[in-house]
């Protein structure tokens, strides 16, 4: 449950809440808001505190059952909207943020060309796999560590911050050490032992949609790293499997405002592993933003019918561009704003 305190509640009143909730076995966590207090409690014996008890308890303004499962996640625990900030970059705010990059970094030279080219565009963070998850064992699985030094390279070039996926918890610390974002991908939305321990790091987390997750088993993932302190959670829309095979994917748009109104985390969108075609990347993110997402995750690669995976559903630098153009009006139709390119 949640007790909203009232706006003119004290310290004292506060911490009356919360030894009476710790006497009654609840574990407590307290949100502070510009205008009021909001107390968590979680699990602890409902029999030992009554709603009503709670209720008449000074500077209380009410007492309000969450009957999702999860609860640190939800809207009901914490009205305002959660921004995740990404080295200077904030998600979940005004501004609608755009995360660009290859699918994996392949070579300096292809992370350089893509990093200067998005930034140009109006992209605010970089992508690129190091470590990647790749259905066939056979496929390129990423240049692991070196990869993570050539992103750490674009990112002195260009002060872009950069969102990179971690695979395992054998290589957490490696990839936390130079990523700006941890990225946790669809294959790994329920290794409970990788959600937990980059619940323990400072790090913001990007955490993608499962392959055939529910909205429920999506936001109980990211319930599992707030859990551990860690707040700082961006909810990735990127496709499900369905029965049709006409695209990678299925792209599931409702999700974002549902989401916005089951939680207070932003949610962005990746319009490219959701179509796994480029020619759909543009009209799906349109979409998004319309939709309300607070970002969007697109693959760009300077020559896609050369990468080393996912090329037909890249876009290419030119494309990208022309997309960030047609972004801005539709931005600006839903009160958001959009980075303007940066003057070479
Ligand atoms: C990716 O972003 O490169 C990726 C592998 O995505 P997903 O986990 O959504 O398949
Ligand atoms: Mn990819």
């Amino acid at each position: 449950m949640v007790i909203v305190m009232q706006a003119k509640a004290t310290p004292e009143d506060v911490e009356r809440v919360i030894s009476r909730l710790k006497e009654a076995g609840f574990g407590v966590h307290l949100s502070e808001g510009t205008e009021r207090t909001i107390i968590g409690a979680l699990g602890g014996d409902r029999q030992a505190l009554a709603r009503q008890a709670l209720e008449a308890l000074p500077g209380v303004e009410r007492v309000v059952p969450v009957l999702h499962p999860y609860k640190l996640v939800s809207r009901e625990f914490k009205p305002e909207p959660t921004v995740v900030k990404v080295g200077d970059v904030a998600i979940g705010g005004t501004e609608v943020v755009v995360i660009a990059g290859p699918c994996a970094v392949e070579s300096e030279e292809q992370i350089l060309a893509t990093a200067r080219a998005v930034k140009a565009a109006g992209a605010r963070i970089l992508r690129g796999g190091a470590f990647k998850p790749r259905s066939s064992p056979y496929s390129f699985q990423g240049l692991g560590e070196d990869g993570l030094r050539l992103l750490a390279l674009a990112r002195a070039e260009t002060g872009l911050p950069i969102v990179t996926e971690v695979l395992d918890v054998r290589t957490l610390e490696t990839v936390a050490a130079q990523a700006d974002m941890i990225q946790i991908g669809a294959r790994n939305m329920q290794n409970f032992e990788l959600l937990r321990e980059v619940g323990m790091l400072k790090l913001p987390v990007l955490l993608k949609r499962g392959l055939s997750a529910t909205i429920e088993e999506w936001l109980l993932a990211a319930e599992y790293i707030m859990r551990e302190g860690n707040s700082q959670i961006v909810l990735c829309e990127r496709g499900i499997r369905s029965f049709d095979t006409a695209t990678r994917n299925t792209l599931d748009l409702a999700a974002v405002p549902l989401l916005h109104q089951l939680s207070h985390l932003p949610v962005i969108v990746d319009p490219s592993h959701a179509t796994g075609k480029w020619h759909l990347v543009a009209p799906m993110s349109l979409a998004a933003v319309a939709a309300g997402a607070d970002g969007l995750i697109i693959e760009v690669h300077p020559d896609p019918a050369t990468a080393l995976s996912d090329g037909p559903q890249s876009l290419t630098p030119e494309r990208f561009a022309e997309l960030m153009v047609r972004l801005r009006p539709v931005a600006q139709a839903v009160e958001r704003t959009l980075a303007t390119p940066s003057k070479p």
